[in-house]
This record gives C-alpha cells, structure tokens and sequence, in this order.
C-alpha cells in the first residue's frame, strides 16, 4: 500500500502553487484521467489479446494507452493546464462521438455521452464546457432520429447491461469527484473567513481585541444597560517608553503581551478588553459598581507592582467612567480619558472615577 501511494505521489506532481489555486483541482482531474485511460487502454488490450484474440482491436488500444502516456508526458514537461485540458476534452469527446456512431447510438450507448458535461465543464470552465456537451447531446439526438425513422424493434443485448453499468459507475465517480472538490472549497473558505474576521477583529501583537470590535461589542451591550450596571476603564502603562528604551523593543512587546495576559486573567468572561493603541488599553467592566470595578483595578495594579519580570514592577494608570443609561459611548470615553489623563497628572500608578460630574480618586498603589 505504501509503495502504491509513493507510485501515485509520484504520478500527481503537484504544478500549482497551493491548494487555494482555482486550478489544483483541475490538474487533479487531468492526472485522474489519464491514469484511468493508461490502465483501462492496457487492461483492454490485454484481455483483446488474450481473451478475444482480436488483435487489431488490442493494436488500438494499445494505442490509447500509448497516447495517454504521451498526453501525461507532455503535461508534466510544459505544465501546461488549458493545453491539455482542451486537448484532452476534445480527444474524450472525439472518441465519444467516434464510439456512439460506430455502435448507431444503439444498446444504451448514449448513456456514455452524459459523462462528457461533468468533465469538459470541469476542465475548460462553462464556455468550452458548454461548446463540447452541447455537440455531443446533438449527436446524440441525431443518432435517436435515425433510430426511430429507421423504426427497427429495439433488442436489449448484455452490451446495454454493460453500458449503462459502466457509464453509471464513472458519472459516480466523477460527480463524487465534483462535490468532493466543492466540500474541500467551501472548507477552505470557511476557515479562511474565520481566519480573517479573527484577523479583523484582534490586536496582532496581544491578541486582544481591537478598537473596531470593542466598540460594536460595548454598542450592543450599552443598548440592553437599562440599570447603568457597567464601568468602562481606560489604561496606560507608565513610562512606558522607558522601557522600550531601556530594554529594547522586544522586550517592550513581551511587557504588552504580559500585560495582556494578566488583565485577560483577572477580568471575567463578560467583560470586554481591547487594545486601544500603543500601551493603551480599553476595558468594559459588566455588572460593577464604580466603587468595585476601581477595586478591581488597583488589585490588578498592585498585583503588576509586585511583578518581578526581568523588567522589574510594571504600573499603570487607569481612568474609570460608569455606564449611564443614555451617554453615548463616545462621551463615555471622554469621560474615563478626562479620569486616566488626571490620574497621570496626579503622579500615576492610580485609578480615577470620574462620571462626568463626579470624581474620586486614590492613593498611589
Ligand atoms: P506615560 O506614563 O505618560 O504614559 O508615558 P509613556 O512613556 O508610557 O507614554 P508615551 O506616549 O510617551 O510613549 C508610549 C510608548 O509606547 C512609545 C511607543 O514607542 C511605545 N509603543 C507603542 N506601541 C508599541 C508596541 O506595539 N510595542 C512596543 N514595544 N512599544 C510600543
Ligand atoms: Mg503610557
Ligand atoms: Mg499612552
């Protein structure tokens, strides 16, 4: 089995460069389908000669096979996809139409014509697609014109049986290959749009969220706030500068991601933290008094005082606005600026209320 799938790894030498390309599954199908016509041309000629002893018939099959292999030589040497795409669209339609006239569309044959839409709309798209279906179905329909003005009774042979079997197993296949193909894509693009949104909607470095969801989460939130039971809270870490200059500015990253990581900790799931930019961070605090979320906050703050990172202690400032019912959000970051910007100017490492009207403020942690 193992040496069997390095064989086929080998045969399906992948020219597209990802699998997001509009055309790796079409070099797919081509590969599929000329190693189909290699072992179904040999496999006809060997039972033509040995079965049948029908030489002539095993000389053109062998000659399928040889054309495939040079069809499959050609391929992996220009790589070129619309080349042999409609090169071989046309040699499977051509040998369609030869095999339905050579039999006057008689004992079921005409069921074989259906496989032609799938592949050619698969292979050339809907313009080439349509071009072949649409000659061979017209072929089809003459043949039944013949047969019916010619108004011969109908035998069933075991050559029917076998033409609607056969040609019932490779439309399976190839519709199995087709929905295959639109299950990988629509997979791809799902976790491609996961991806993204994710992408859209956090801070690369923290992995916060950023301002643009903070604030359609905070909007959605503050619309239910029918009893002014949330605090917003804006935080700057301090001389923060310092530290980028004193250590460099990975080591400023790893102070934000560290950041980052103990507020993530210390808040609960409902509440809603964002990077507001630089070492800004934005938070809303659900169901908090003022009094508690200002509370919660110097515990955090005392909790990065004690920090004893290679950068020693790390303190922040923090300006706290309750939620009241009816103030834009907008007006609600002014206000919990208008805290944090007095917070700094008192000394900082220190967390301010302040709702627009009133104000309280602490100690220095
Ligand atoms: P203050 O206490 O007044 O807030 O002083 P500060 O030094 O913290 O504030 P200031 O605004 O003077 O400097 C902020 C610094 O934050 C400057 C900027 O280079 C740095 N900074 C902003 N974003 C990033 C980042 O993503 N990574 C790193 N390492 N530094 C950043
Ligand atoms: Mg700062
Ligand atoms: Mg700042």
């Amino acid at each position: 089995m193992k040496e069997l799938n390095r064989w086929l790894s080998w045969w399906y030498k992948d020219i597209t460069d990802t699998k997001y390309s509009e055309d790796y599954w079409r070099v797919r199908l081509i590969y599929h389908s000329l190693l189909s016509s290699c072992c179904v041309f040999l496999l006809l000629m060997l039972i033509n000669v040995f079965v049948f002893s029908e030489i002539a018939i095993a000389l053109i099959d062998g000659a399928g096979a040889i054309v495939s292999l040079g069809v499959y030589v050609f391929f992996r040497r220009t790589e070129s996809i619309k080349l042999t795409a409609w090169f071989l669209s046309i040699t499977v339609t051509f040998a369609m139409l030869l095999f339905l006239f050579y039999v006057d569309g008689l004992a079921y044959s005409l069921v074989w014509a259906t496989i032609i839409p799938p592949f050619t709309y698969f292979l050339l798209g809907r313009a080439g697609g349509t071009v072949l279906s649409v000659i061979t179905f017209i072929a089809c329909i003459y043949l039944v014109r013949m047969q019916y003005e010619s108004a011969l009774p109908l035998i069933i042979t075991k050559g029917a049986l076998f033409n609607v079997i056969e040609a019932a197993f490779v439309q399976v296949l190839l519709f199995r290959f087709y929905e295959g193909t639109r299950h990988k894509a629509f997979l791809q693009l799902k976790a491609e749009h996961k991806e993204s949104k994710r992408r859209s909607e956090t801070d690369y470095l923290t992995g916060a969220f950023n301002r643009g969801k903070f604030f359609s989460l905070v909007t959605e939130l503050l619309a239910k706030n029918s009893a002014n039971e949330h605090c917003l809270v804006i935080l700057d870490i301090d001389d923060f500068k310092c530290v980028n200059d004193k250590f460099g500015h990975d080591v400023g990253d790893s102070v934000l991601k560290m950041f980052t990581q103990t507020l993530k900790t210390q808040i609960r799931d409902k509440d809603i933290l964002a990077r507001w930019g630089g070492e800004e961070f934005v938070l809303l605090l659900t169901n908090v008094s003022s009094y508690d979320a200002q509370r919660r906050i110097e515990a955090i703050l005392e909790l990065l005082t004690l920090n004893n990172g290679s950068y020693g202690p790390i303190s922040f400032s923090a300006g706290i606005t309750p939620c009241q019912r009816g103030v834009p959000l907008g007006h609600l970051i002014k206000y919990a600026d208008t805290a944090l910007y007095r917070a700094k100017n008192s000394g900082k490492g220190r967390v301010i209320i302040y709702s627009g009207d009133r104000e309280f403020a602490t100690q220095a942690i």
